[in-house]
């Protein structure tokens, strides 16, 4: 029943505040505009209506007085409206204008601050904005002074010159030989270090380091917050330091699966494009057999799952915390070993090798009379396993506890997916199911292990990673360490 005024922040998605991260996810509403990132869109409800107001190519950009009468209209219904800006929404932002016309109209509003650029994005580039002694207060000011948007081109230039300390520039790349000269009219020294920082606190980020003398002659583009002053001659890159900064990286799980992968990724600095190649889905029988396997579980010696998703959809059957009676469970690799975790069980045998052949090696022998053995896994599985077990005298049960089949990828991420620099495999069924839908290969292929990396060189496939260590983090480390052959840790 309010109209929430927040604040996005920058871009990176992790600067989103916790008080706005509580109130997207309950938005019946969200007015956003073009540049919002879809990990905060993705918060809101299924239900909330998502308006764009930004300019979009094709499109003209809903007027400000459009955007007011818009957050007036829903505000008026009693919905929950989230009116997401870049930022802070009180910097640069017009927030303070929607906020009056809420407040003309007596509806309900909060102001929800956010990270704003100017502090946010020089930090991602390594340049504090004050710093003891050299730097002992900051200007934040609008590069934009068109009337038309809204600027009344009123900054006394000489005066933001005389304060001293760090000069933050906002929306200034249109302006910045003017910006430039002025300053230096107005006493300030060319060689004053000076940095652009463009698409800060994404995975585009570029940082131009320059002087007040120089800058005007480089390569800027918008959106980029511009550092006047000592601090923007500090080296405390960071950001773009990161191992797989400036790499954009495949992740071919099911969407499902994803997500430990994906957020790994970013935090190495990698830009990610998700291909799920395999969709997870119900056995072809709806589950009918693995329902019955539950149902007589405690029949068996040993229950065997070889995968996380096995591991899920099996425990996801087991209605009753006494259903495994007497049996031991093992589980191939620590992923399936922490899906069984999540629900309580803990394995009473990991291989050290996380595939089916570790199991078999470290595997008992049946009692004397004969033993019960029973393997949920994936519909497609190689039969090593089973038939290993059979060969050592086990009475084998095989059931289906899901089916991978091929996922749908929209053009836009094929398209960027076929630009991509790394292509990540962590199954056979990953490499086989990416092959049937994307031609092109990025340069590197990483495979999560032996296993897969044989299949995709049977598939024609060079493989350059795979993995010594058969996990997201064992394939992430190697990754990095081909990518980074001289760095040490
Ligand atoms: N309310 C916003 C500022 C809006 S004005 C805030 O508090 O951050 C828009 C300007 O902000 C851009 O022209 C640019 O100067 C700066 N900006 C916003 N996002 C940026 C980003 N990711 N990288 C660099 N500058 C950014």
């Amino acid at each position: 029943m309010t109209v929430y005024l927040v604040g996005a922040g920058p871009g990176d998605p992790g600067l989103l505040t916790v008080r706005g991260a509580e109130l997207l996810r309950r938005a019946d509403v969200v007015v956003h505009d073009r540049l919002s990132a879809e990990e905060l869109l993705d918060l809101a409800p299924a239900h909330a209506q998502r308006i764009d107001v930004g300019k979009r190519p094709g499109h003209a950009r809903v007027s400000q007085e459009g955007i007011n009468e818009l957050l007036v209209e829903h505000g008026r219904t009693g919905a929950t409206v989230v009116r997401l800006k870049g930022g802070d929404p009180t910097v640069f932002a017009r927030g303070g204008e929607e906020a009056l016309a809420l407040a003309d109209a007596g509806i309900p509003f909060e102001f929800v601050p956010g990270i704003t650029s100017a502090i946010a994005v020089p930090a991602y580039a390594g340049i504090p904005v004050t710093q003891r002694f050299s730097s002992t207060s900051f200007t934040v000011v609008t590069g934009h002074e068109d009337p038309a948007i809204g600027e009344d081109g009123s900054v006394d230039w000489d005066a933001v010159a005389r304060v001293g300390g760090t000069i933050v520039v906002l929306m200034g790349v249109g302006r910045i030989r003017t910006i430039c000269d002025r300053l230096m009219a107005a006493g300030r020294d060319p060689d004053t270090p000076a940095a652009a920082v463009i698409w800060g606190t994404r995975p585009e980020q570029r940082t131009v380091r320059a002087t007040l003398g120089t800058l005007a002659d480089q390569d800027l583009e918008s959106p980029a917050t511009i550092v006047i002053g000592a601090v923007a001659g500090l080296d405390l890159a960071w950001f773009e330091r990161r191992p797989l900064f400036g790499r954009t990286v495949v992740v071919t799980r099911a969407r499902a699966q994803a997500s430990s992968l994906v957020a790994r990724l970013h935090e190495l600095g990698a830009a990610t494009v998700e291909i799920p190649a395999i969709r997870i889905d119900d056995p072809a029988d709806g589950g009918a057999a693995l329902r019955a396997a539950v149902a007589d579980l405690a029949a068996n010696d040993w229950v065997v799952v070889t995968s996380p998703n096995g591991a899920r959809r099996l425990l996801a059957e087991c209605r009753d915390a006494r259903v495994f009676g007497r049996a031991s469970v093992a589980g191939i690799g620590p992923g399936t070993a922490d899906a069984l975790r999540e629900g309580n069980v803990e394995a009473d045998l990991v291989p050290e090798r996380f595939v089916a052949e570790g199991l078999l090696e470290v595997f008992p022998d049946p009692p004397a009379g004969g033993g019960r053995v029973l393997i949920a896994r994936a519909a497609e599985a190689r039969d090593v396993l089973p038939e290993g077990l059979r060969e050592r005298g086990w009475d084998v049960q095989v059931v289906e506890a899901y089916r991978t089949v091929q996922g749908a990828p929209s053009p836009e991420d094929l398209a960027a997916a076929a630009d991509a620099d790394i292509v990540t495999f962590t199954s056979s069924s990953t490499v086989r199911n990416f092959l049937a839908v994307c031609d092109a290969i990025p340069p590197v292929v990483a495979c999560i292990g032996p296993v897969t990396a044989d299949t995709a060189r049977e598939l024609g496939l060079t493989v350059d990673v795979e993995a010594d260590v058969h996990t997201i983090d064992g394939l992430l480390d190697a990754l990095v360490a081909h990518l980074n052959p001289n760095s040490t840790s």
